[in-house]
């Protein structure tokens, strides 16, 4: 069941807005104040949609938002607003909020919006998982996990794979070894550092015009690896 973080200090919306998710097959996670809002959503990281009331005893709903994307978070938001309160809606969109409904509103409306969010972040989910990276001559097709340097294709095994889509997707991060081996082989692996040495040359054989002087993947002494181009 999706989470769905549900932020008003007034308990009697709150609840009207808690059973119609239920209704509509979500699982609600309630909070009376923006901080309890955050607390939850620590304890919640798999929250996938918040809804967020504006005017709250403690920090308002826009400073809640803005806390939750400044995280990083692509979760879906829904500001609550005020009917008198036209500015909310540009305030709210602003601070990273996708959507917004205007109080009062009916268990239909605030349904259809949800599962319209919902929908579409799914949307984005799909869209990302087949996109193309894409870096100096390199690209990096997600969908068929092939990579192509300069329009001709490299032959890659799955690690050499994944150790590209990292760094691709974290141009100019230096990584360091420990950092690659969990993202790469996963944390539960217990292979030594040494394992991400090995398969970075090997992928500089194939990536690189001169391995030994590489041009992209390069060395960040007695720390790791950095895609630089
Ligand atoms: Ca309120």
């Amino acid at each position: 069941m999706k989470k769905i973080l549900v932020l008003e200090d007034e308990s009697n919306i709150r609840s009207f807005v808690v059973i119609n998710l239920r209704r509509s097959g979500y699982e609600p996670i309630e909070a009376e104040t923006g901080m309890e809002a955050l607390e939850k959503w620590k304890v919640n990281p798999d929250i996938c949609l918040a809804l967020l009331d504006v005017m709250l005893p403690d920090i308002d709903g826009f400073e809640v938002c803005r806390r939750i994307r400044a995280s990083g978070s692509k979760m879906g938001i829904i500001m609550l607003t005020a009917k008198s309160q036209e500015i909310d809606k540009v305030t709210g969109l602003m601070t990273g909020a996708d959507d917004y409904v205007t109080k009062p509103f009916s268990p239909a409306e605030l349904t259809a919006r949800v599962d319209a969010l919902i929908r579409r972040l799914g949307v984005d989910e799909d869209e990302k998982a087949g996109s193309e990276l894409q870096s100096g001559p390199f690209v990096l097709n997600t969908r068929n996990r092939t990579l192509e340097k300069s329009g001709q294709r490299l032959k890659l095994t799955q690690i050499e794979y994944q150790l590209m889509k990292l760094f691709m997707e974290n141009p100019g991060k230096a990584m360091s070894r420990e950092d690659i081996l969990t993202a790469v082989w996963g944390s539960d692996f217990k292979g030594e550092l040494k394992t991400v040495d090995v398969n970075i040359r090997r992928l500089r054989i194939k990536i690189e015009s001169d391995p030994t002087e590489p041009e992209f993947l390069t060395t960040v002494w007695g720390y790791g690896y950095k895609w630089g181009y």
